[in-house]
């Protein structure tokens, strides 16, 4: 049996289900909470006027193109977080010649940058995001190579099914030596990355090419009229303002904030979830394990050990859901968000069973938000009516993978008015804007078949 509840799963279920039943088979799917409380009532007045200065702004593109390519390093860019898609979009910079200031309120990947599992799939995306898997992974290749990564390996997935271990089991992986049901091969060509030293590496790389770190609270934007529609002059950082030209908001769930700062529906979950880490002496052969849904203790574990020894843990379910009205109103900073005890117990005891050889208690346990918007794609482009202001956040359960493709497709929108790398379209801040838009078209169900927590 193959698991039916893990999150990159749900993806694949999903990739595999529009290629047999095609895209009508999703109509009528059940939705996630789209737009709830006070930001209904904000998206639904400013719909038309977002709209039209969305018109205007792509007007002006053109010239905002023309304007950026000359532009060098002397329009202050402000980057606002400093988790993956920041510390990405910095490095890209910098590989152009501009220093961006990073504006980061705790320190270099304080949240799911540092905290997440780092699996990389390549052949895991749907129509809408095949590029941006086989783009980044390629790309993750490319700056494991050039920073020095040393996490980063190819290793094989293998699929799981918990349960009473028969003797009809094949002896795929030595260390999932106590129950299991099911062992299976899933995907020969997935790879690993740890996120917190992909992170620091890109931030290291960016200050070495002369882009600035500084750690503060980001409060808000500035912006002045110019002609028909607004333009950024500059970003409050702990009540002060720094003048910039230009802003991308990469705040992870926090980007939510957006929503006030930009007067546009910027809806976002974010889903607080807990992990636990174990450390291995001796090194403990390279599988990435997904296993399906564990009824007896309410558990989907995606398990990833690493070359350092560790081994990480996910998936271990009951997932908090925190909305977009909290977010916007500061709860929840990165060293707030804690583990649930209940659900590291269930983990502990559920991976235990599996493997006798590395389970017992965990060495480390921590928790992160996921940034999910309601139809679980990233938010990455222009915001339509501010000119020089852009969003790049809400990568859901692939933002560690997607972080290098983001990162560019951003750098080339910023300088150059367009991405080149991968088709920002179906991304554009814009849509949650648009009645009727595509962010309806997606939900937790596909018909009556859960697919995963974060949809
Ligand atoms: C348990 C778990 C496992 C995961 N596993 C994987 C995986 O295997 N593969 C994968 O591809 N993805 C995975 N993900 C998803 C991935 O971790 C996230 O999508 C990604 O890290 C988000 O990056 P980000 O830069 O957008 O946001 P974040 O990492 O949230 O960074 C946002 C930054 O903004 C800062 N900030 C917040 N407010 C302010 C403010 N007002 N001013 C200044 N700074 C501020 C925060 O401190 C933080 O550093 C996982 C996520 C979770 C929760």
């Amino acid at each position: 049996m193959l698991p039916s509840r893990c999150s990159k799963c749900a993806k694949l279920l999903i990739a595999a289900a529009i290629a047999s039943a095609g895209p009508k088979a999703f109509v009528g799917m059940e939705m996630k909470g789209a737009v709830r409380g006070p930001e209904a009532k904000r998206s639904r007045s400013d719909v038309s006027d977002v709209a039209r200065a969305a018109e205007a702004a792509e007007a002006a593109e053109a010239a905002e193109a023309a304007e950026a390519a000359g532009e060098g390093s002397e329009g202050k860019v402000v980057i606002l977080g400093a988790g993956l898609q920041g510390a990405a979009l910095a490095y890209y910079l910098t590989r152009r010649g501009v220093k961006p200031l990073i504006v980061e309120r705790e320190k270099v990947a304080a949240a799911a940058s540092g905290k997440g599992g780092g699996f990389l799939a390549r052949d895991w995306g749907d129509s809408i995001t095949r590029k941006l898997h086989t783009v980044s992974f390629q790309l993750h290749e490319e700056l494991a190579e050039k920073l020095k990564i040393e996490s980063y390996r190819k290793l094989p997935v293998l699929s799981v099914s918990p349960g009473k271990r028969s003797s009809r089991v094949p002896d795929l992986c030595e260390w999932l030596d106590g129950d299991i049901e099911d062992i299976r091969m899933m995907d020969p060509n997935g790879a690993q990355v740890a996120p917190l030293e992909l992170c620091t590496k890109l931030i290291d790389a960016a200050v070495a090419e002369g882009a600035e770190l500084l750690i503060g609270a980001a409060e808000g934007v500035e912006t002045e009229a110019d002609g028909d529609i607004e333009r950024v002059t500059g970003v409050v950082v702990d009540g002060k303002v720094v003048p910039a030209e230009k802003v991308c908001v990469c705040l992870g769930p926090w980007a939510a904030l957006a929503q006030d700062w930009f007067n546009m529906p910027v809806p976002m979950t974010g889903v607080k979830s807990s992990s636990i880490v174990y450390k291995s002496a001796e090194p403990v052969k390279p599988f990435a394990v997904f296993c399906g849904e564990d009824p007896r203790y309410g558990t989907h574990l995606e398990i990833y050990p690493r070359n350092s020894g560790e081994v990480y843990i996910c998936g271990i379910g009951g997932s908090e859901y925190v909305d977009g009205t909290q977010l916007r109103r500061g709860e929840l900073p990165p060293s707030d968000v804690k583990p649930d005890p209940a659900r590291v117990k269930a983990a502990t005891a559920c991976f235990s069973e599996m493997s006798h050889k590395l389970g017992g208690e965990p060495d480390v346990v921590q928790a992160c938000m996921r940034p999910c918007p309601p139809d679980a794609l990233p938010i990455m482009g222009k915001v339509p009516h501010v000119r020089g202001a852009y969003i790049s956040a809400g990568h859901n359960c692939w933002g560690i993978l997607w972080a290098p493709v983001s990162g560019l497709a951003m750098s080339e929108l910023i300088l150059d008015g367009a991405a080149s790398c991968v088709d920002l379209r179906h991304f554009s801040p814009a849509r949650f804007a648009r009645s009727g838009s595509a962010a309806a078209m997606r939900g937790r169900k596909m018909g009556a078949v859960p697919v995963g927590e974060q949809w």
